[in-house]
């Protein structure tokens, strides 16, 4: 038998070069390397720029975030990464000073109570104190602890189950609108096995949500954890600094990286003889064949490809729905400001009917964001069911969130910039089932051999959500090229 290492290269093509094409890319040749099995590994992203959505502007001194501006720190697999690309140094944390996030909510701003626990409050006191839920809300909370347990293995909605556990008035303040700031989503479809999984286990465990979180509280510690992290963090030059660290090793260590180059198909020629190589044909032409192939692309771009392949798998890609959104940064002289802007900025719930989603004051809430004597505000807009403001024209969208800061936050003043960013299909949405989805995709895949899928569609839509299932992908890919069972 021949050693994997004397053989001609393997051909890998990672279709995308967002962040879980390039981590995918940047892991495989870990990997690879570590279990002696050339590969030849080329990615492909359609846009003029690296990483997808992670898109850092610089505008003079100001710092843009058009997509994330922030990861998580309890999910490792980001800060892993910066580690070894050697930017664990530029890794910050959000600014010590006005710690608080607000709800604005009947009328006014309220600040988020200390406590919360992912999406959920934990502690009285600071709770009472906000005003954001009624007394007989409040009440109806408590009965978190005495109501029993629902165990069955049907996915339910977030909504059914935070409205079951802590009431309607709770799930619409406080719960809805920190999920929609992640998701984008309508927590009346969204699938809570597939968002928050945890929450059925500590269910499962304790019987009460408010005494599950609790119990880990006990044994989590403070906010900033042992790793010294606050829980979100960012990189001191922008998110586009992982990406430009990512592009610059995956290159330097022999991948082929091509920007501006669209794929436009995918055949599979020897299929019947179950000779499995892959052509990737590029939209000028050129035809890439490879023996392994990552579709790092959104899901219904990877079911277009599938199609000539297989109608099942891509019907099945083609079932996951997406959501439009926009970002819209406003900078402003820090002196046109009110009392109200202080803080990390606000959520506005759903029942609240407004076009905002969330705002963060991102020179607020991160150092180096905005020149002295200004702010930079970051504005969320769209989501499932608030897509209508996406349709009008940038000024159209400039004026109503404005409208919006006017109302809710008291900024009058003409803002020094503004940029609209939209995101078009731009949030996969796990809706009831997502998890049977990806089941039934993995069932209909396991016909085929040398053909991934890795992105924000399946298993996690954060940043270091997308980092660990391209690690995941490229470990899958190499188990396949040494010949271990998977
Ligand atoms: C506005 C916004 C704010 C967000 N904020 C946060 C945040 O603060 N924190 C956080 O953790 N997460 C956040 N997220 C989520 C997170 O940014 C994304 O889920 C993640 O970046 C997606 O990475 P990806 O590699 O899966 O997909 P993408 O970034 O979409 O990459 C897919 C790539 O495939 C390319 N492609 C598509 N079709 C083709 C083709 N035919 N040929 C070649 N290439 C193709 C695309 O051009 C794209 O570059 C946010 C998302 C959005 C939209």
């Amino acid at each position: 038998m021949t050693d994997v290492s004397e053989q001609a290269p393997k051909r890998v093509v990672i279709v995308g070069g967002g962040i879980a094409g390039l981590a995918a890319a940047f892991s495989l040749q870990e990997k690879a390397a570590e279990a002696g099995v050339p590969v030849a590994c080329t990615v492909i992203e359609a846009g003029a720029e690296w990483g997808g959505k992670i898109a850092t502007h610089r505008v003079g001194e100001f710092l843009i975030e058009a997509g994330p501006d922030s990861f998580l720190s309890q999910k490792p697999w980001a800060l892993e990464l910066c580690a070894k690309l050697g930017l664990s140094n530029q890794v910050v944390n959000t600014n010590e000073l006005g710690q608080k996030a607000s709800v604005y909510s009947r009328g006014r701003l309220r600040e988020l109570p200390e406590g919360l626990v992912a999406v959920v409050p934990t502690k009285l006191g600071p709770f009472l104190r906000s005003g954001l839920v009624s007394w007989p809300g409040i009440v109806r909370m408590g009965m978190d602890l005495v109501l029993p347990g629902r165990f069955n293995a049907a996915d339910e909605s977030l909504a059914s189950f935070f409205r079951r556990r802590l009431g309607r008035e709770a799930f619409e303040r406080v719960v809805e609108p920190l999920m929609a700031g992640i998701y984008a989503g309508d927590a009346e479809q969204m699938s809570l096995r597939a968002t928050f999984p945890q929450f059925i286990e500590i269910e499962r465990r304790h019987g009460s949500l408010i005494r599950g979180l609790l119990a880990g509280r006990k044994t989590a510690g403070a906010s900033k954890g042992l790793s010294g992290r606050t829980p979100f963090v960012t990189l001191k030059d922008g998110m586009g600094e992982l990406v430009r660290a990512l592009v610059a090793r995956v290159r330097g260590a022999g991948a082929t990286l091509l920007s501006g180059r669209r794929v436009s198909a995918l055949r599979a020629p020897s299929i019947r003889s179950k000779v499995w190589t892959y052509d990737v044909v590029l939209e000028d032409g050129a035809v890439l064949t490879a023996d392994v192939v990552v579709l790092a692309t959104p899901a219904y771009v990877a079911a277009e490809f599938l199609r000539p392949i297989s109608l099942t798998v891509s019907k099945l890609l083609d079932g996951i729905p997406y959501t439009s959104t926009a970002t819209v940064a406003l900078a402003y002289g820090s002196n046109d400001l009110g009392p109200l802007v202080r803080g990390f900025g606000f959520i506005v719930p759903r029942v609240e009917r407004r076009d905002l989603l969330a705002a963060t004051w991102s020179s607020l809430k991160w150092p180096h964001r905005a020149p002295p004597a200004h702010m930079l505000a970051r504005c969320y807009i769209g989501g499932v069911g608030r897509e209508d403001i996406l349709r009008a024209d940038d000024a159209t969208i400039v004026r109503r969130v404005r409208d919006d800061l006017r109302h809710i936050a008291g900024i009058a003043a003409e803002p020094v910039h503004v940029e609209v960013n939209r995101w078009e299909r731009g949030m996969p949405q796990y809706v009831l089932g997502h998890r049977n989805r990806l089941d039934q995709i993995q069932a209909a895949m396991s016909g085929f051999q040398g053909l991934y899928f890795t992105g924000a569609a399946y298993r996690g839509v954060g940043v270091p959500d997308c980092i660990r299932d391209g690690n995941e992908a490229a470990d899958l890919v190499v188990k396949y090229l040494t010949g271990r069972r998977i």
